[in-house]
């Protein structure tokens, strides 16, 4: 395997919808997450995930990704960061994506929300004018 990868975490979407009140849900679905699920099911990106993987050799599963996102790593606020950086009062700042994954990839493997050291190249980002 190029990569290494023997594990793969995929965020229960599921879990997240049914967390939400019938009336909320509607709403915020509609707004935000409805363009995104109208076009492909994310059962069916799972299942297609999970046969591929384990063609390999490699593990899926879905795991909880609840407050991934709004969850500071260094202190228990929580903020819905509407920019491309997330940036707490305690100091704390990451690129949104970077921050939403490493949050999900320590509640996944460690139990909770913490700060982990990625070192990652600063990200390009392509404009077209
Ligand atoms: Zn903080």
């Amino acid at each position: 395997m190029e990569n290494e990868v023997i594990e793969v975490a995929f965020g229960d979407v599921d879990g997240v919808q049914r967390n939400t009140s019938r009336l909320k849900k509607k709403k915020v679905r509609r707004r935000t997450t409805n363009r995104k699920l109208s076009n492909w099911s994310f059962g069916k990106v799972y299942a297609y995930l999970k046969y591929k993987m384990e063609a390999e050799g490699m593990k899926i599963d879905k795991h909880d990704e609840s407050f991934t996102t709004q969850q500071c790593p260094c202190c228990p606020r929580r903020r819905k960061e509407s920019s491309r950086i997330y940036t707490c009062t305690c100091g704390y700042s990451n690129h949104r994506d970077i921050h939403g994954a490493s949050n999900f990839f320590a509640k996944t493997f460690y139990g909770e929300i913490r700060v982990l050291d990625f070192s990652l190249k600063p990200t390009k980002y392509l404009r077209i004018a």
